[in-house]
């Protein structure tokens, strides 16, 4: 099968990069009819500590896609050892300033700095990753309105509705219970009314258990570790991992090994990572009117 961007790809593949396109060109144009009625455009702030190449790559991506989609956008840097106060108070001041929309602290932050202070000072209006303990919460208790979710987890499911994988009464199993990731990622399956189990660092035997899920999340961080043997042939999976091995971006799914079996695959790259961007992009949308109350009609 070719894709619209001209790759190969199986007649498996949850292609994340076209699906992220089709949103991008949804939020472009509506910004475009936004234009017609006001001036005022959503702006994105992403916040980078330190220079970790990767996470140079991962911001510099969002802040061009929120330009490409007629967003503003700002990235700002700062040095490994900036302090925990010294970057409360760039937040303090984002938050004030009526013309931020949504903030974006880039995860993991160096490890003098504490990750959970940092999110929690981010306002929750302008929380776009909805990582705030306020709004994970929100997402919790299940409620809908005018909520942005984590872009990873909510990405996740955008992408397997758009290919129409069933999720009410599957068998889901999240490999993984990061805030960022994991946890949410689950919360949102069940929501689907998908049945979910949770498996992480000290579970036991967990190819038994992979071994009877209908979707397989992957959000170990741990290259290339699901093999067949984790996999019950038909399985959808997701591989949220991005790991660099001999210069080579890989997931946490060992793909040429489990493509085969799987009925629905995730690719890594053009997979998980453009649905955490598109995502950022609605959230940042959704921030703007809530903020303003442009909307378009
Ligand atoms: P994390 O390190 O915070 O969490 C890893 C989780 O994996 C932990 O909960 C841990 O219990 C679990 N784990 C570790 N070893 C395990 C094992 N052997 N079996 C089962 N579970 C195990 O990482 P994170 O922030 O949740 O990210 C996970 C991966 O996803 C990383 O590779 C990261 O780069 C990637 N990621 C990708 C995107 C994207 O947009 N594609 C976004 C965020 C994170």
């Amino acid at each position: 099968m070719l894709t619209k961007t001209g790759n190969l790809l199986a007649e498996n593949i949850l292609d994340g990069k076209l699906v992220a396109e089709e949103l991008h060109q949804t939020v472009s144009k509506t910004l475009q009819h936004i234009g017609t009625i006001s001036p005022q455009k959503p702006k994105l702030v992403v916040i980078l500590v330190g220079d970790d190449p990767a996470s140079q790559v991962y911001v510099n991506r969002k802040a061009q896609t929120a330009v490409k989609t007629g967003m503003l956008s700002e990235v700002l840097t700062y040095p490994v050892n900036t302090t925990q106060s010294q970057l409360l108070a760039v937040i303090e001041k984002l938050n004030a300033d009526s013309l931020v929309h949504g903030i974006l602290v880039q995860l993991p932050l160096p490890s003098h700095i504490q990750t959970e202070a940092i999110v929690s000072a981010i306002s929750p209006e302008k929380d776009v990753d909805g990582l705030h303990p306020f709004n994970l919460g929100r997402l919790l208790a299940g409620e809908k309105t005018a909520l942005c979710k984590p872009c990873t987890p909510a990405g996740i499911i955008t992408l397997l509705q758009h290919y129409n994988i069933p999720l009410a009464g599957q068998h889901a199993v999240v490999l993984g219970r990061s805030n960022i990731v994991g946890k949410p990622v689950g919360v949102l399956l069940l929501q689907e009314n998908a049945t979910v189990t949770y498996c992480h660092s000290k579970t036991r035997n967990m190819a038994q258990i992979t071994r009877q899920a209908d979707i397989l999340v992957s959000a170990t961080g741990i290259p290339l570790m699901i093999t067949t043997e984790f996999i019950k042939p038909g399985a959808v999976i997701v591989d949220v991992g991005i790991n660099r091995v001999n210069g080579k971006l890989v997931g946490d799914v060992d793909f040429n090994a489990v493509k085969d079996s799987a009925s629905w695959i995730t690719p890594v790259p053009g997979g998980v990572g453009p649905m955490t961007i598109a995502t950022l992009m609605l959230n940042t949308l959704t921030l703007f009117t809530q903020q303003t109350g442009i909307k378009a009609d």
